[in-house]
């Protein structure tokens, strides 16, 4: 049974640590990075990343954002997705920041009218791990985008649930040119439209990885095995008294600005029927953490506690 293990991070502004714990931090960041891929090998293991990160900062006020892009460049990531405030300094900037990036920026749903292709980045990448094919999208909420200046005329925002399907249906089409296993969404949403996305999409997304909120949420398709609740307060931000309707969930959000990430843990179940072999999630099971810990440490502490089946731990205080 093949296994796929991610990590995922989202909302970053800061590459300095902060002054408190969690002082988080880039190049702390990068460490555990590079320790989870010397774990798990680059070929069973992805880096997603879910939006936000040329601006706001003192840094960004000079660079216009290029700052950031040797910080990211150095972390291998696999995809990431397109939030707001990359859009801050205007869409030519933000062409030129993701040409100086070395891995794809997807944006699936927001378009340039005329030529329906997206307005930066890319509509999707297909990765291939560990034997499992991976199609991978950018999805975000209208909300947002209304509110960023010197948008370009031309610019149109698709409902990210209809273009979504769409899109994930030439993916998934067996006898197209991609005929992907999984789909992977990173999307940049509140959280209430990345429950919206993950409850109209069932059938469509595997695994959504979201950004635009700063708290931790694992949405109910995940179990939680470890300290996170998502009923109790204070989890970073998220009361927990909202009902956001989530009607078994696979999302997981991971906090913010180099202080917080998840790992993921997929268990793919393959089943043969009629000659084709579907692979599936199996299960997704959720794990918080609060402790200053080193990745070897969890995995450790993991393997005890879930014998090492799948697992989902979300890190933090790095
Ligand atoms: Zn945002």
């Amino acid at each position: 049974m093949p296994k796929l293990q991610i990590l995922h991070f989202n909302d970053v502004y800061h590459l300095a640590p902060h002054k408190r714990e969690p002082v988080g931090g880039a190049a702390r960041f990068a460490t555990v990075i590079k320790e989870f891929r010397e774990s798990y090998g680059v070929e069973s293991s992805c880096v997603f990343f879910s939006g936000d990160a040329f601006n706001p900062s003192v840094e960004s006020s000079v660079s216009k954002g290029a700052h950031m892009v040797p910080a990211l460049n150095a972390f291998g990531i696999d995809a990431a997705c397109l939030g707001n405030h990359d859009f801050d300094f205007g869409v030519p900037t933000l062409k030129r920041l993701v040409a100086m990036s070395n891995f794809p920026w997807l944006l699936s749903n927001v378009v340039d009218s005329e030529t329906d292709g997206p307005v930066a980045g890319k509509k999707f990448v297909i990765l291939e791990k560990n034997g499992l094919k991976l199609g991978i999208v950018g999805l975000v909420e209208k909300d947002w985008l209304e509110t960023i200046p010197n948008l370009p005329p031309n610019l149109k925002h698709k409902d990210y649930v209809s273009a979504g399907k769409e899109l994930i249906a030439q993916l998934r089409d067996p006898n197209g040119p991609h005929a992907v296993d999984l789909i992977i969404a990173l999307t940049h949403c509140r959280l209430p439209n990345d429950i919206i996305l993950a409850n109209q999409c069932k059938d469509d997304i595997d695994l959504i990885l979201g950004g635009h909120d700063h708290f931790f949420y694992i949405g109910k398709g995940c179990d939680v095995i470890n300290g996170w609740t998502r009923e109790a307060k204070g989890n970073d931000g998220w009361t927990g008294k909202e009902d956001v309707g989530d009607d078994g969930a696979r999302l997981v959000k991971s906090g913010a600005d180099f202080r917080e990430l998840s790992i993921v843990e997929l268990d793919i179940d393959e089943n043969t029927n009629e000659g084709r072999t579907l692979k599936r999630i199996k299960n997704i099971t959720g794990m918080f953490n609060g402790l200053q810990l080193k990745l070897s440490l969890m995995k450790k502490k993991i393997s005890k506690l879930k014998n090492n089946q799948s697992f989902l731990m979300t890190y933090n205080h790095l």
